[in-house]
C-alpha cells in the first residue's frame, strides 16, 4: 500500500530538522489525533478532547517555541534559511489528522510572531517581551491574527487597491501608550483561547498612506480586550473563531511591530504565509482522504473485483493521486520560496504575495473537488462520520474561503500577471 512519503518532497533541498519535525508531528497525530477526531464536532466549544492533544504538542513537545531566538528558550526557526519548508511539514503532517488543528497551530506558533521573530526583522524588544508566555511554560498558548472585521475581511487584504482605508480599528498615541478600539470577526484562536492578539488597526481613519497602518501586539488579558463565543460552524471545530472588541485598550507604544510603512510590509509578508500554510492544511487532508480511499476501494469489491481494479473507478482515484502529489509540490516550492528571498525576493513583494494566493487557490479549488469526488466514489458510506472523508470535505470547503477568498485571490493573479491597471 502506497503511504503518505510515497507523494513527492524536494529532497536535494530539505533539512534534516524538517524530517525531525515531520517525524514528531505524525507521531502524535497517530496517536492523540487520528483516534479521537470524530468527536471534535460534538467538542467545538468545550474543546475538552482537543486541549489535551495541544497541550501535548505545543507545550509538553514543545512546538509553541518554534520561532523564538534560541537564547530566549526557542528553536530558532525565525532565523534559520528552513523556517517555512519545516512549518509546512508540521502543518502538513498535522492536517492529515485535522486541518483545524493544524491552522490553530500554524496562527498560534508562527502567523502573527514571524513580524517579530523572523530575520530579517527581527524585533528584539517584542521577542523578550513576549518569549516567556510561550517558552516557558508547558501550556499551550495561541497567538491570533486580529484581521478581519464586520464590513469584510477580503477589503483589508486587498492592501494593494483599498490600502487600509477601511480599517475600521483604530490605534490613537496617547502619551507613550497606544488606545485601540475597534471589533473584530473570525480570527483564529479566538472564542477564548487566544493569549495574544496581532492587531491590525490603522492611526488614520479612511487614509490610503502605508504609514498610517498598524500593527500593534495586544496580550489577551488587558482591561478592555472582550472575546465573543465560538461559532458553530460546518467543520474546523479545533479552530475556536469568534468576535473580539477592543474597548480603549491600553499598550506601550513599542507593541507596534515596527512602525509606519514597514507594519504592513511585514503583514504583506504574513498573507504569504498564510496563504502557503493553508496549501499544507489542503494538502495533509487530501492525503489523508487518499489514504482513506484507498482502503476502501480495496476492500470493497463489485462484482468479485475490488472497487479500484474497475476501469471508471481507477480514473478518478488518479486524479486525487495526482493533485495530491502537485498539491505537496506546489506547496513545498512556496515555502521554499519563503525560505530563500536571496533567490525569489522577499515574501512581501507583490509576486510572492500573488504566487502565494494563486498557489493555496490552486490547491483548495483541487482539494475541494477531489474529495466530493472521493465521495462520489464510496457512496453513501463517504457521508458516514465513521469514514472520516466527510470530515474533510467540510474542513476543506473552509480553506477555500478563507484570506479573502476566491475572488480576491483571483484578481491579485490576474492583477501581477497581465499587470491589469484598473481591477
Ligand atoms: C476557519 C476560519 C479561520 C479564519 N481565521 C482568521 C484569522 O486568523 N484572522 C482573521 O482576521 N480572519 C480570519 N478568518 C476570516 C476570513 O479570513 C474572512 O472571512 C475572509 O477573509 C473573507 O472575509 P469576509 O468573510 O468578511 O468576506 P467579505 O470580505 O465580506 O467578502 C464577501 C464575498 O465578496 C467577495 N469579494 C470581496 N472583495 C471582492 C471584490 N473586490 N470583487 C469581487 N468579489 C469580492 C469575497 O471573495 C467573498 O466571496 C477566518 C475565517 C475562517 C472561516
Amino acid at each position: 500500500m502506497r503511504t503518505i512519503d510515497d507523494f513527492t518532497r524536494p529532497l536535494e533541498y530539505l533539512s534534516g530538522f524538517e524530517r525531525y519535525a515531520g517525524g514528531i508531528v505524525r507521531e502524535w497525530a497517530e496517536k492523540e489525533v487520528i483516534p479521537v477526531r470524530r468527536g471534535f464536532d460534538e467538542d467545538w466549544e468545550e474543546h475538552r478532547t482537543i486541549e489535551p492533544a495541544f497541550r501535548k504538542i505545543m507545550g509538553e513537545i514543545g512546538l509553541q517555541r518554534f520561532f523564538f531566538p534560541e537564547d530566549l528558550g526557542g528553536f530558532g526557526l525565525g532565523h534559520s534559511s528552513y523556517a517555512a519548508v519545516v512549518g509546512y511539514r508540521a502543518c502538513e503532517e498535522m492536517s492529515r489528522a485535522d486541518s483545524a488543528m493544524s491552522v490553530a497551530f500554524g496562527v498560534g506558533v508562527a502567523w502573527i510572531l514571524l513580524m517579530i521573530t523572523k530575520e530579517p526583522h527581527v524585533n528584539r524588544r517584542l521577542c523578550e517581551e513576549f518569549a516567556p508566555m510561550f517558552c516557558d511554560t508547558t501550556e499551550p498558548v495561541f497567538a491570533v491574527n486580529a484581521m478581519t472585521e464586520p464590513q469584510g475581511g477580503a477589503d483589508i487584504e486587498n492592501m494593494d487597491v483599498i490600502k487600509g482605508s477601511t480599517i475600521q480599528t483604530t490605534a490613537v498615541l496617547d502619551g507613550d501608550e497606544w488606545v485601540i478600539n475597534g471589533h473584530k470577526l473570525w480570527p483564529t484562536n479566538s472564542g477564548g483561547v487566544a493569549g495574544l492578539f496581532g492587531v491590525v488597526c490603522t492611526t488614520n481613519p479612511g487614509s490610503t498612506d502605508p504609514n498610517d497602518f498598524a500593527f500593534i501586539f495586544v496580550p489577551a488579558d488587558l482591561p478592555g480586550v472582550t472575546q465573543g463565543k465560538p461559532y458553530q460552524k460546518a467543520g474546523m471545530a479545533a479552530d475556536k473563531n469568534s468576535d473580539i472588541w477592543f474597548e480603549d485598550v491600553r499598550v506601550p507604544v513599542w507593541y507596534r511591530a515596527h512602525g509606519p510603512g514597514d507594519d504592513l510590509k511585514y503583514f504583506k509578508e504574513m498573507v504569504s504565509w498564510g496563504n502557503f500554510l493553508s496549501i499544507a492544511f489542503t494538502g495533509g487532508a487530501i492525503i489523508n482522504v487518499f489514504e482513506l480511499l484507498s482502503d476502501f476501494c480495496s476492500e470493497k469489491t463489485y462484482r468479485g473485483k475490488p472497487l479500484k481494479e474497475n476501469d471508471d473507478i481507477a480514473g478518478v482515484l488518479a486524479d486525487i493521486a495526482t493533485d495530491a502529489d502537485i498539491i505537496r509540490i506546489i506547496g513545498y516550492q512556496g515555502a521554499r520560496m519563503l525560505d530563500r528571498p536571496d533567490l525569489y525576493g522577499p515574501g512581501w513583494s507583490d509576486e510572492i504575495v500573488t504566487k502565494a494566493r494563486a498557489y493555496k487557490y490552486f490547491a483548495a479549488d483541487r482539494a475541494v473537488e477531489d474529495v466530493g469526488r472521493a465521495l462520489n466514489v464510496m457512496g453513501m458510506h463517504g457521508s458516514d462520520r465513521v469514514c472520516d472523508v466527510e470530515k474533510h470535505w467540510r474542513d476543506l470547503k473552509i480553506v477555500q474561503l478563507w484570506l479573502g477568498g476566491k475572488q480576491l485571490a483571483q484578481m491579485e493573479t490576474a492583477r501581477w500577471f497581465y499587470e491589469c491597471e484598473t481591477l
